[in-house]
Formats: C-alpha cells, structure tokens, sequence
C-alpha cells in the first residue's frame, strides 16, 4: 500500500515538473515573436506622409502661398504672439508677432545660436495683407512694378500673412535683408541649422524660377521638424517636394 502511494506521488510530482515546463516553453515563442515585430519596425520607419496637413489652407502647417498660390487678403491667424528674443524696434507691433505655435521654437533656435556666438535679431514677423500693401505699393513707387515684384509680395501672396515666416538680421544689422546676409556667420549657421528647429531657408538660391522669388537667406518659414529636415536633406523647396 505504501508502495502504491509512493507511486501516486511520484506521477504527480512528475505531472507538475511537465505542467510548468510545458507552460514556460510555450510562453518563450511568444516573447521572440514581439521581439522580432519589434526590431523589424525599429528597421523600417514608416514612409513620410506628404498628406498629412494641407497644402491650401491657410491656417495649416504646411500651407504653400506664393504668387500662384494667395491667401485670401482677410486671412488673419487665429493666435499671434511676441517671441521673447531680441527684436527689431523699427518694426511695428504687428510685425513683431509669430503664430502662437511658432514662438518656443524661434526663442529655441535663437538661444542655440548665442551658445554658438551668434546674435540674432527677429526683423520681421506677421504682416497683415494691408501692412503688406502698404510696402509692396511703396517699392512700387520706389522702383516701378517688374522690380518690386522680384523682391516683394502683392497683398495676398506672402507668407508673413500666414505668421509662420519671418526674417532674421545680425543685431548690428550688417547685409540687413540683402543677399550677403548669407556670407556672414550669422547666415551660414541658419542655413545649416535652422531644420533643427523647424525652419526651412525658403528663398533658396538658385530656385527663383521655382519659388518665383530671389535668393532671401534672412527669410525663414516654419514647417515643423519632420518636413524641415526632409527639405533641408533634399535642397528642394515646399514646390518641389510636393510636385505643385
Ligand atoms: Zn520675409
């Protein structure tokens, strides 16, 4: 009888042993499986998205607005606000407004360029259409039509008035708003840097006939990072990128 008991007990014990080892071996296939779903994606990021803001609203990240492509002159931006860097005192109280959104990322970019020993100033932000008609009618003036509308915009096709673009000055002023503003440090560090937090170089050299504007190194517009980096990565324009 006893024998018999000891047997029982030993079937069981090894029926237990079995139970857990069998219950351990099939947990372990599961976990290499999520393992390998994980590394398979850490290996291929998903494919940038060109649809995902659009490309004519004004109020959108992405809006593309030049000369073929206005704003209606009443677009006004839902939240301006001053960014607390240092900025013209020339420029009207309107002008030294960003969109809301934008701000943290200037006050950003413009504190890493003092680390690196560059002092920047915000020249020029927000621009209603009739602050914009004022200057575009002013060059006009100035230098007759065909010139002014190679370096300013008609009311309605400028980007200012999305209040995500905005021009960058040395605080000395030197190349102030002029091409050579691009040979000084101040320049080359935005050109190289500027993706980093955002900001496209938007007037590129060399692609007037694709932006329909000159060479503006002082003219930054703000994508958002993902796309910043893929036009600084590609040297294309908002245009060229989204094949307008
Ligand atoms: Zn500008």
């Amino acid at each position: 009888m006893k024998k018999l008991l000891l047997i029982v007990a030993i079937l069981f014990l090894a029926g237990t042993i079995y139970f857990f080892l069998s219950g351990q071996k099939v947990n372990a296939p599961d976990f290499s499986q999520d393992k390998a779903k994980q590394d398979s994606g850490d290996k291929s990021p998903p494919a940038f998205d060109k649809s995902q803001y659009s490309l004519t609203d004004p109020a959108s990240l992405w809006v593309i607005v030049n000369k073929q492509r206005p704003v209606p002159t009443d677009y006004v931006p839902a939240e301006l606000t001053t960014p607390d860097v240092r900025r013209d005192p020339s420029d009207s109280a309107e002008e030294q407004k960003i969109k809301s959104g934008v701000a943290k990322s200037i006050e950003a970019m413009f504190a890493a360029a003092q680390t690196a020993g560059y002092q920047l100033m915000f020249a020029s932000g927000y621009r209603s259409a009739d602050l914009q008609a004022v200057y575009y009618n002013g060059y006009v003036a100035r230098d007759g039509q065909a010139a002014a509308d190679k370096y300013s915009a008609r009311p309605g096709t400028s980007e200012h008035q999305t209040g995500l673009a905005f021009d960058i000055s040395r605080i000395d002023r030197k190349c102030y708003l002029e091409v050579c503003f691009g040979e000084t440090p101040e320049g080359k560090w935005l050109a190289q840097n500027a993706h980093e937090y955002g900001f496209t170089l938007r007037y590129k050299q060399g692609k007037e006939n694709v932006t329909g504007y000159q060479y503006e190194p002082w003219h930054f517009r703000y994508v958002g990072r993902e796309l910043a980096a893929k036009l600084h990565e590609t040297g294309q324009t908002m245009e060229e990128f989204f094949e307008l």
